[in-house]
């Protein structure tokens, strides 16, 4: 599918990646608005076709960020995150009347914040009481295990351990 745009991608919002194919890969005719005529007389199964995109885009992992980039890099072509061309504009004007018309720039910008935020979090040691739980509770059930589901009966036995840890430290 092309990726038709006005100007150079902006670096700062490169399209996401999945570790899957999306269906725009997968089946890139759903999201091209130039097979049909969505006014004239296939617009039938035009609008059906873009039903379908939008029903996968609205499944799609990446949805938000792939609305940013389509919004951002102004694609004029095709179904992105759910959104026709014309829809997008609207967005954009929107963004341009919220934001300024350097919106772009103020969205990087947050994005940028935002980012410096949560590393800076990842290395803000957690407050005393959050950390003698954790500690409780690795000596109370070991460490970790990943990706384990407990089930309901383990929660409960868990929680009522970490209980009676905390009232006996
Ligand atoms: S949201 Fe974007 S990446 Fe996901 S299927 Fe739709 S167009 Fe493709």
């Amino acid at each position: 599918m092309s990726r038709t745009h006005h100007t150079d991608p902006d670096p700062r919002f490169p399209f996401p990646h999945t570790s899957s194919p999306t269906r725009c890969r997968t089946r890139p005719e759903l999201f091209d608005l130039g097979l049909g005529d969505l006014s004239g007389a296939t617009k039938k199964a035009a609008q059906e076709r873009l039903e379908q995109a939008r029903r996968a885009c609205s499944a799609c992992p990446v949805v938000t960020a792939c609305l940013r980039w389509a919004l951002v890099n102004e694609t004029t072509e095709n179904v992105f995150a759910s959104t026709t061309p014309t829809q997008r504009r609207v967005l954009r004007r929107r963004l341009a009347d919220r934001l300024g018309p350097d919106w772009v720039d103020v969205l990087a910008a947050r994005d940028q914040a935002r980012r410096e935020r949560a590393k800076a979090a990842r290395h803000t040691p957690l407050p005393v009481p959050q950390a003698r739980i954790v500690h409780l509770d690795r000596e109370l059930n070991g460490p970790l295990r990943p990706l384990l589901r407990l089930t309901a009966e383990e929660q409960c036995l868990n929680r009522s351990r970490l209980e009676a840890g905390l009232k006996a430290a």
